[in-house]
């Protein structure tokens, strides 16, 4: 049975899937995955939809992961085509999650469909899709790994469908990806007059000094592979509307993404100690994300790359740009490679994927799957 990556990938868009809902998503890979012969295993958590599909048993064991969910639309009335429909016009497939990642695991699909049609494979296939990588991700491949290792069923590479190329499929890889942490802040002051700032407290200038400090404090100066850790500040708020009061507080929102220098801890010591010698009376609140991950396996990244380049003719470049994954919880079990579409689009209104894109991602799935269980 061949499986058409371009109509897969327009049944899929057609779930409103906007995270964390299924909207039959799952369903849908489930009764693909059964016709390719694999055992489908539903482990939903807390309203949280997650499939691990496998076929064959032992080593090697070759998993792709991915998630159905997709980001909200923004304005739906800038889409100037339905992001549920999955319309193909000039060439292009139109619709939320094209490019992260709704094709992509049409395209893993459809390779398997190509490849199991012909080849007999040693070893164990499996994939492993989320309905809760875009929200909050407690429940979705976070949750899953744990139960998978307790049972034996960790692969020895794990290949992740997001979005990774810049201009054309197949053109880099991410071997890695930056962690990240959010925090708020906020300052207590009196508030009064400010024509008589002497009876009172004002916590702006105190905010706004120990954020410049934030931005000006070098938590490293980044790795070989990592660029340094970076803060930045995304709103700043005293929720005051009037012009002749000092407010009694301010409040600031931030983020930090981080490289394998850092950890939550690190992270953690920094930013309270800045706060502590210039917020004055304060609040401080910090989520960690994941922290960031590399993966080092060098055989794993040049088998992967020579698949990719026995389709494209380009050896892939390799980064670990970009914003955080699903890989940041699987690399603790496993090496992670991440291919999949260009990163354009994500996101974005009118997000979209080239119809060639999805041929060509497909065939670089199908070279990989060879590669990987021939070994060469
Ligand atoms: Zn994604």
């Amino acid at each position: 049975m061949n499986i058409d990556p371009i109509l897969l990938s327009q049944k899929l868009i057609r779930c409103p899937s906007i995270t964390p809902k299924n909207e039959g998503a799952l369903e849908i890979l489930e009764e693909y995955l059964t016709s390719l012969g694999f055992t489908c295993e539903r482990l939903d958590f807390k309203g949280i939809v997650n499939l691990y599909a496998h076929k064959g048993s032992g080593h090697p064991h070759l998993s792709f992961a991915g998630h159905t969910d997709v980001v909200p639309l923004g304005d739906a009335s800038l889409w100037t085509h339905d992001p549920f429909q999955g319309d193909i016009k000039d060439d292009q497939l139109w619709g939320r999650g094209t490019a992260d990642m709704k094709c992509a695991i049409a395209c893993f699909i459809s390779a398997l469909s190509r490849f199991l049609e012909r080849d007999t494979f040693p070893g164990t296939l499996s994939l492993l899709i989320t309905g809760d990588e875009e929200a909050d991700a407690f429940y979705g491949t976070k949750h899953v790994l744990p139960i998978l290792a307790q049972r034996g069923d960790i692969p020895d590479l794990c290949l992740i469908g997001e979005p990774s190329s810049l201009h054309k499929v197949g053109d880099t890889l991410k071997i890695g990806r930056r962690g990240s942490i959010t925090g708020e802040l906020t300052c207590y002051g009196k508030q009064g007059h400010i024509a008589y700032p002497q009876f009172t407290d004002n916590p702006i200038p105190r905010m706004l000094n120990c954020l410049k400090a934030l931005y000006d404090h070098q938590f490293d100066t980044g790795t070989e592979v990592f660029e340094a850790t970076r803060f930045e500040v995304t709103s700043i708020d005293a929720g005051n509307l009037a012009t002749n009061i000092i407010p009694s507080k301010i409040e600031a929102k931030f983020g930090i993404r981080i490289n394998t220098l850092q950890t939550e801890d690190s992270i953690r010591q920094a930013v309270s100690s800045i706060c502590a010698k210039h917020a004055g009376k304060h609040d401080l609140t910090l989520t960690a994300h994941g922290n960031a991950y590399l993966t080092t396996d060098q055989d794993k990244i040049s088998l992967i790359q020579k698949a990719v380049q026995n389709v494209t003719g380009h050896l892939p470049d390799i980064n670990v740009t970009g914003a955080t994954t699903d890989g940041r919880f699987i690399s603790a079990y496993c090496p992670v490679i991440e291919c999949g579409m260009r990163e354009a689009t994500m996101h974005q209104i009118d997000e979209h994927v080239a119809i060639e894109d999805i041929e060509l991602l497909t065939k670089i799935y199908h070279s990989i799957l060879t590669t990987f269980f021939s070994g060469k």
